[in-house]
């Protein structure tokens, strides 16, 4: 579950990124993140990930409060959060079933864990013919498909996708969403940050619209009021 009760982030003095932010997520939800750049949307995502503290305010994630958190309890906090970017940030010297173990050998998992977990998040992504190429030797659909594998590895409660469909074309953004749609279904909480209005509109979810560091609409409609400025 994410809680954001009044939270601002001000980067440099008097200049507020966030200015008194308060939404909540649950636990199983699909959430759409929208708003102009610069509105304040990676802010959000670096607090709920832990890479930055609110200036005032509290942020709850998955039941620790980013506020008071210790610095050895962050690579827990993000054991519980996936994340997923615009540009994939895979490794591209590993084989694609690589890439997916990596994540799981980086917090200390057992290989034989390993060898169960890989196979059945591949098969889940639809990428289980392709476990011994290298993302270069892949699409970008494909790429992006590798990146939700690993972000799924470790079994996070949440999955947090910064413009995961950015780089694709319409159809494979599409393809791309619904297979988040799926992993939402199994019970993996979603929020999606986009640009697409089509795909916000196609798969009529709850949205989150912020603007200058607000919350300006939160529910079945996205609000772009702003772009009419
Ligand atoms: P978005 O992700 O919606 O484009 P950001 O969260 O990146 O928006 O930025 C929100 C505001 O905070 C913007 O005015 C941006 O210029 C400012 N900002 C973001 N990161 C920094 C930083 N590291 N230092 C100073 N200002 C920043």
């Amino acid at each position: 579950m994410i809680e954001f009760v009044d939270v601002v982030k001000s980067y440099t003095q008097g200049n507020k990124a966030l200015n008194g932010v308060s939404m909540q997520i649950e636990d199983g939800e699909f959430c759409f993140l929208v708003g102009p750049s610069g509105s304040g949307k990676s802010t959000i995502i670096k607090l709920i990930t832990g890479e930055l503290k609110p200036t005032s305010g509290n942020v709850h994630v998955n039941g620790y409060s980013l506020e008071r958190i210790r610095k050895r309890e962050i690579p827990y906090l993000r054991r519980t959060v996936g994340v997923v970017f615009q540009d994939y940030r895979l490794i591209s010297k590993m084989t694609v079933y690589e890439n997916v173990a990596f994540a799981m050998r980086v917090v200390g998992a057992r290989e034989r864990e390993i060898k169960d977990r890989v196979p059945y998040v591949l098969e889940l992504v639809g990428l289980s013919n392709k476990a011994g190429r290298h993302p270069g030797e892949m699409s970008g659909g494909e790429q992006q498909r590798l990146a939700i594998a690993r972000a799924l590895v470790n079994n996070p409660s949440m999955i947090i996708a910064d413009e995961p469909t950015g780089n694709l074309d319409p159809q494979r953004s599409f393809e791309i969403m619904a297979l988040l749609q799926e992993i939402n279904n199994l019970g993996t909480t979603m929020l999606v940050v986009t640009h697409d209005q089509n795909l916000v509109k196609h798969f009529r979810k709850r949205v989150i619209s912020i603007n200058e560091g607000v919350v300006v609409n939160d529910g079945l409609e996205a609000f772009y009021g702003y772009e009419d400025k």
